[in-house]
């Protein structure tokens, strides 16, 4: 239960944390380590369903700095040690502990209404203020950089809070780039997911459940198999927005066609029954103009989130979250912080990087690294690490020259594919 001897929402702290999910929760257990005062402002009563429940190794790491590995621990959640990409007979299985970078081997595949409220009832055992059911309307900056934020409360009255800084963690909510008209159009085609929790009793213990399960459905349509440890899997598959219409007109017609369609996922799903209703989102990506401002910093899925297809929201909302808070600190405690540079440059060189990787999964061109007939390990190792989340390591070539590396070896499969032979291939390789 969350603590209640710490008022909701007092009227002034140092920083204000705006959204309870992993970015918000990070943000405040950091902060709070050093002493200075952190409240959380939540919209909604948790647990609450929010989709995302694929995690990367990356993330572990943040979690054991911000002291909050020990409560998700305890929570039994699915251990997660790979992914495993499927098109037709083809299989690319990554196991993170074959990876190029020295980094985290494993993680967690979770329910994230369960894993959000580990999170945040952990940061409020502390003695974090958190309140629930309170959304922000406005914020006012003053000239000094600090702010008034004026919130709703569950009973409809309004209140302020005074703060030196706003972390903004408001995931899809968005709260600081709406209200200040910073949002920005993705550059990623829209795309439409349908998903629903199943019952699974046909999952297979020899290759499951210890990792995800990404099968290849049609160009630019596949579908993501998430297993948990309460015996309960999630499935989504993830199109065009138009691709789905062939399959009837509510979103579960639309999500049992599709499981009809895919002969693995009839045999495995059609006839169980699903938790809940399905539940569609589309376009999800956006972007801001900035990523902080006088007095602001955006974290998580505030600053850019991209795409389902290699599970990064969690990672980047924690380790954006980890980072932004690290420099907040710095700045009370009056050191100069050059956000640009600190802050946007890194965030922004893990999100580009990814950013290929999704372009080069709906383009084919990773299909063909991933399903290569002869698979290079060194490739493997390297390309894993990305899958993992080290999308900060430069001495990974298939990080510091994210697109060119990927296209390069794509061509070179390719040639070999083709039986050009090893000379065609090495002039390529260069
Ligand atoms: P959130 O978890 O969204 O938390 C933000 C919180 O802010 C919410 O609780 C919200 O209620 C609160 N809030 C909003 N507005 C206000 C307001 N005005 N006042 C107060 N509070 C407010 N990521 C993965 O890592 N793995 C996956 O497998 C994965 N699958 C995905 C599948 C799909 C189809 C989509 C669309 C996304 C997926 N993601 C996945 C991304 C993942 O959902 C997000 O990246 C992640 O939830 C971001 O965390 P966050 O803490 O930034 O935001």
């Amino acid at each position: 239960m969350i603590n209640r001897a710490v008022p909701a929402s007092p009227s002034a702290v140092d920083v204000l944390v705006i959204g309870a999910g992993p970015a918000g929760s990070v943000a405040a257990a950091m902060v709070h380590k050093t002493g200075l005062s952190v409240a959380v402002v939540e919209r909604e009563q948790f647990p609450r369903f929010v989709i995302g429940e694929s995690l990367l190794p990356r993330c572990m790491e943040v979690l054991q700095d911000a002291g909050l590995l020990d409560c998700i621990k305890a929570k039994g959640f699915q251990e997660k040690f790979g992914a495993k990409f499927i098109k037709g007979d083809a299989v690319s299985d990554f196991n993170f502990s074959e990876q190029f970078t020295d980094g985290w081997k494993w993680t967690w595949q979770v329910p994230r209404a369960e894993f959000d409220l580990a999170l945040i009832e952990e940061v409020a055992r502390r003695g974090v203020p958190v309140a629930f059911r309170t959304t922000v309307q406005a914020i006012d900056f003053h000239a000094d950089e600090s702010s008034t934020t004026t919130i709703e409360r569950p009973d409809g009255s309004i209140a302020t809070i005074n703060a030196k800084f706003i972390i903004d963690a408001s995931g899809y909510g968005r709260v600081i780039p709406r209200l200040r008209g910073l949002d920005r159009p993705s550059t990623l085609e829209p795309r439409k997911a349908v998903f629903a929790h199943m019952q699974d009793p046909k999952r297979l213990a020899f290759d499951e459940p210890n990792r995800i399960v990404i099968l290849c459905m049609a160009p630019g349509v596949w579908v993501w198999v998430i297993p948990f440890s309460n015996g309960i899997t999630s499935v989504g598959i993830v199109g065009a927005i138009e691709y789905f219409d062939q399959f009837g007109e509510s979103v579960t017609e639309q999500f049992r066609g599709l499981l009809g369609a895919h002969p693995y996922l009839a045999g495995r799903f059609a006839d169980q029954p699903h938790v809940w209703e399905p539940k569609s989102l589309q376009a999800w990506s956006a972007t801001t103009d900035t990523f902080f401002g006088p007095g602001f910093v955006l974290t998580g899925n505030v600053t850019e989130f991209l795409d389902p297809i290699f599970s990064s929201g969690v990672m980047f909302a924690t380790v954006s979250s980890h980072l932004a808070s690290g420099l907040v600190i710095d700045k009370l405690a009056g050191k100069a912080v050059d956000w640009q540079q600190q802050y946007t440059k890194v965030v922004q060189q893990g999100v580009d990087t990814f950013r290929t990787y999704v372009n080069r999964w709906y383009d084919g061109t990773l299909e063909t690294l991933f399903f290569a007939k002869e698979p290079n390990l060194d490739i493997q190792r390297k390309i894993c690490s990305v899958l993992a989340g080290y999308v900060w390591d430069t001495s990974n070539p298939f990080v510091a020259n994210h697109d060119a590396e990927v296209a390069r070896v794509a061509r070179i499969v390719k040639i070999l594919e083709r039986g050009a032979g090893r000379d065609a291939a090495n002039s390529v390789a260069g």
